[in-house]
Formats: structure tokens, sequence, C-alpha cells
């Protein structure tokens, strides 16, 4: 076993130089409850351990032109108890507070949900559908990218080496906008998701819906973005026919695995009900 290191930086920019420094056998740790398990379990043995808890660009949520900054590094608990986010997007709030226990919440963060690169993520369906972007930086600086380019696999990102994200944009949210996020599991908590679904959308003062995304997880490699259901909404009042034409659009893009915790046919049939329960419960946030 090869002797590990601990680093506590105060800046995104050490915490880079520590990465390339330690040249590919450095391990960031946010909350640590994917990254402790894996190391305790050996599936991983870094010599250096770099905490980006002590960061404070990643540890802060900032208004920014009308919309949120979200540090990669907050805990779950931290995000649940913020009003500006709570108001403007409830379904990431409550896709982040499914994670875990009450434990497991006060250390997850978003950051690590996402990089982790879980299929069954709870966070990332939801950040995929409102749109969210993150902020990277590397050796060679900054850069931006959607949160739906991120997992490439199971356990595999495109974040090239030593390379961490910093933080979330989550932007404004225009009148009549709503989103939601359900997980299907077969115990009451604490079980990684069957299958989520993540809906936002936007509506006309006279209920027409304007503007929608719609992201699945557990059902493929990577977190889905079904493009199909996003237009079976828009044009609708998300009546009865539209809502049959969301069920076919994400069960029509489901690529799920058949195991213990759900079969293939089991996973389809349950991605198009909780799409349509989603976009149930965002057009009733929309609406006020
Ligand atoms: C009991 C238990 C229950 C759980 N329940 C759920 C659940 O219901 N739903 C769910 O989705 N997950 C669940 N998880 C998994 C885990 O809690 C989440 O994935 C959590 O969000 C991980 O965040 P973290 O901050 O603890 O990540 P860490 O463990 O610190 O990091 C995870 C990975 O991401 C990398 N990383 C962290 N931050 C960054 C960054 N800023 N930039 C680049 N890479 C980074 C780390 O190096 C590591 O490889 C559970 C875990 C446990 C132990």
């Amino acid at each position: 076993m090869n002797a590990l290191t601990y680093a506590s930086p105060g800046s995104v920019d050490e915490a880079v130089k520590l990465l390339a420094a330690a040249d590919g056998n450095a391990r960031l740790l946010a909350g640590g409850t994917d990254l402790l398990v894996q190391l305790r379990l050996g599936m991983i043995e870094p010599s250096l351990i770099i905490d980006v808890k002590n960061i404070s660009e990643m540890t802060a949520i900032k208004e920014e032109n009308g919309g949120f900054r979200i540090g990669a590094s907050i805990s779950g608990a931290a995000l649940g108890e913020h009003a500006g986010m709570q108001r403007a997007w409830p379904g990431v709030v409550e896709a982040v507070a499914l994670i875990g226990s009450t434990q497991i919440q006060g250390r997850a963060t978003m950051g690590g949900n996402l990089c982790n690169a879980s299929p069954a993520a709870d966070a990332v369906p939801a950040m995929i559908a409102a749109d969210a972007l993150c902020t990277i930086a590397g050796p060679d600086g900054r850069r931006e990218a959607r949160v739906e380019e991120i997992v490439t696999g199971p356990g595999e990102t495109s974040l090239e080496a030593f390379e961490m994200v910093v933080d979330f944009f989550f932007p404004a949210r225009p009148a009549r906008s709503g989103d939601a996020y359900l997980r299907f599991i077969p115990r009451t908590e604490m079980d990684i998701a069957v299958v989520g679904a993540g809906v936002s959308l936007t509506l006309d003062e006279a209920g027409v819906c304007t503007a929608a995304r719609m992201a699945l997880g557990a059902v493929a490699a990577t977190q889905l973005v079904v493009e199909d259901a996003a237009k079976a909404l828009i044009g609708s009042t998300l009546d009865g026919a539209a809502m049959e034409k969301l069920d076919s659009a994400a069960r029509a893009a489901c690529r799920p695995i058949d195991d213990k915790r759900g079969t293939i046919e089991h996973r389809t049939k349950v991605a198009g009900v909780l799409a349509r329960r989603a976009a149930a419960i965002a057009k009733q946030r929309a609406e006020g």
C-alpha cells in the first residue's frame, strides 16, 4: 500500500498545481462519501488526497445575473437551506436532498456526485434538466462546459488531466418556470435510483409550454438528455396527449441494463411514468 498524504489547499490554483505535481496519483476529496468507500475497498490507491472543502469559492452560493453560482463543494445540507435556490430550482434542491441520509447530506456535494460519474447519481439529471453549466479549472486556466458533457461512462468523465470542477451556474429563470426530479427506489430511502427523471419547463400566460428540458438517470451508461421528450411538451398545455408523447419519448430513449435492481422492461416502463409525474409537478410549480 502507498503512503497517503493529505493536502488542504486554500485556492483552486493551488489545488490544480497539487493535482499536476502528483501526476495522476492524487484524488480530490469533497465530501468523501464516494471516495472514502472506494479507498477502503482498495478500488483506488492515490498517494495524495486533495481536500477541496476549504476553498472558499467552492463552498459559496452567489447570485449572479439573476441566476445562482453554486460552489462544487457545497454540502447537500447547505444547499437545501438556501431560500433562493429552493424558490428558483426546487427540483435541483430535492434531487440533492435525496442523496443518502442526514449524515451523508452534511458532507456530500454536487461536484462529487457529478465527478464520481455514476449513471444513477441523483443530482445529475436535475442539473442537466436545469441546463446548468460548470466551471472547470486546469493547468491551462478555466473553461465552461454543460453538465451533460461531463459524464462519459460509468466512473468516467470528460475532465482532462489535472482538471477539476469549481462551480455550477444555474441561469435566471423566466416567469412561470418550474422543475422537478423524481426517482424510483425499491425502498423508501437510502437506496440507489433504479430510474431518475428531471424535468424543467416554462409556460406562457395561457399555460402553453414554451421551453422544456428532460433528463433521465440510471437507464443508460450516462445520464440522457431526452430531446424528444422536451419536444413533446413544447407547444402543449401538458394535456393527456402531450403526456402520452412524453412517456413514449422517455421510454424510447432508455438503454438500461438488466440487473438485480431492475429489469430492462421495468426500468423502461418506470422511466415513462416518472417523466410524466415529474413534468406534472414542474407544471404545478410553474403555475405558482
Ligand atoms: C450511505 C450512502 C448513501 C448514498 N446515497 C446516494 C443517493 O441516494 N444518491 C446518490 O446519487 N448518491 C448516493 N451516494 C453516493 C454519494 O454520497 C454521492 O455521489 C455524493 O454526492 C458524492 O459527493 P462527495 O462530495 O462525497 O464526493 P467525493 O466522495 O468527495 O468524490 C467523489 C468523486 O468525485 C471526485 N471529485 C469530487 N469533487 C470534485 C471536483 N470538484 N472536481 C473534480 N472531481 C471531483 C473525487 O475525486 C471522487 O473521484 C451515497 C453514498 C453513501 C455512502
